[in-house]
């Protein structure tokens, strides 16, 4: 029976279990892939302090850290159920095993909605991104496309238009869906070109990097080739929370509701990073959010009455 057991063994979950650790607390973590997005990741250059990293020296060194501690680290583990409560939690995982806890950390991230068109795996961090605020500025002076017209396609072609020489944005509709004042704001940049009934049909590269795209312009059904060095795709970010539907309570998108402590609906459960709704889904983010929802987590087993 732990004390505090954190699922999910990203930045959160990671900070989550040194600070609960720190306090000489039965800490565990289980997670499905020690290291999260982060292993997914190639350069990072915004975790600050640091001017260069990679995603899996970045990954192996938060794992090497959390080690340091008495951390009971369950590797390869899918949390499917959470069972609230009065004074004990429940997560039941896929492989039929359950652990108990006085505090719960919900950890577990999110992932980029992909394309799913020939070459996107490809060619991912070799020109195909999802996060402006960490490679928009490996693109500067290039040309780049933003896919999807929603707030946050739109608000990636604005961040970029700033940078790179040249945005093309592509929706899939007729119309963009951001709200007014951001497209207002991208229709006034010079260097966007907007694009809607386009259908991003394969990226193309040279073996090595992304150098253009295809798409099917959908009002006449002839394919068009765009020449281009980078494509951050932004069509939506899920959170990893199917699994807590019902149990704890989530935004519209799915994000697990925290309050400014990291306290989610269920007393006793806490949440932090990427699944919740935090905004501004980034490494730094979700270390500091892991350390408070951690130690709200302590301040909980130091008020209530059980041993
Ligand atoms: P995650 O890193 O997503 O970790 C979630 C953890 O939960 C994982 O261990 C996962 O296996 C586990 N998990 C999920 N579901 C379950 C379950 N049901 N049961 C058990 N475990 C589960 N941010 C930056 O600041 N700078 C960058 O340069 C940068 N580049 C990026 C590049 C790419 C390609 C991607 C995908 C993201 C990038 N990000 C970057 C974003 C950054 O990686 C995330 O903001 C950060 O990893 C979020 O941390 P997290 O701990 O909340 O979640």
């Amino acid at each position: 029976r732990f004390d505090v057991l954190v699922v999910g063994g990203g930045p959160a979950g990671a900070t989550a279990a040194i600070y609960a650790a720190r306090k000489g607390i039965r800490t565990g973590v289980a997670a499905e892939r020690f290291g999260g997005q982060v292993l997914d990741t190639m350069a990072i250059e915004n975790f600050i302090s640091v001017p260069y990293t990679e995603g899996p020296k970045l990954a192996a060194a938060l794992e090497q850290h959390v080690r340091e501690y008495e951390v009971e680290i369950l590797n390869l583990q899918k949390a499917v159920k959470l069972v609230p409560g009065a004074d004990i939690v429940e997560v039941e995982f896929a492989n039929g095993a359950s652990l108990r806890s006085k505090t719960v950390i919900l950890a577990t991230g999110a992932r980029w909605r992909q394309m799913n068109v020939p070459g996107e795996d490809t060619y991912r961090n070799k020109g195909v991104a999802y996060c402006p605020h960490c490679d928009g500025p490996l693109f500067k002076g290039k040309r780049v496309a933003v896919i999807g017209g929603g707030n946050s396609g739109v608000e990636a072609a604005i961040d970029l238009a700033g940078i790179v020489a040249h945005v093309t944005l592509m929706e899939f509709d007729s119309a963009l869906r951001a709200d007014d004042v951001l497209q207002r704001k991208l229709k006034s940049l010079p260097n966007v070109t907007i694009l809607t009934s386009a259908k991003t049909t394969e990226v193309l590269g040279d073996g090595q990097k992304v150098s253009g795209l295809t798409y099917e312009n959908r009002n006449t059904g002839e394919s068009v080739k765009v020449e281009l060095e980078g494509i951050f795709v932004q069509i939506g970010l899920l959170p990893n929370t199917e699994w807590l539907k019902g149990t704890v309570e989530l935004s519209p998108r799915g994000e697990i509701v925290v309050d400014a402590h990291g306290q989610t609906s269920v007393p006793g459960v806490f949440a932090a990073g990427d699944c919740t709704t935090v905004p501004y889904k980034q490494i730094v983010i979700a270390l500091g959010e892991g350390a408070k929802a951690s130690l709200s987590a302590f301040d909980h087993l130091i008020r209530s009455s059980a041993p």
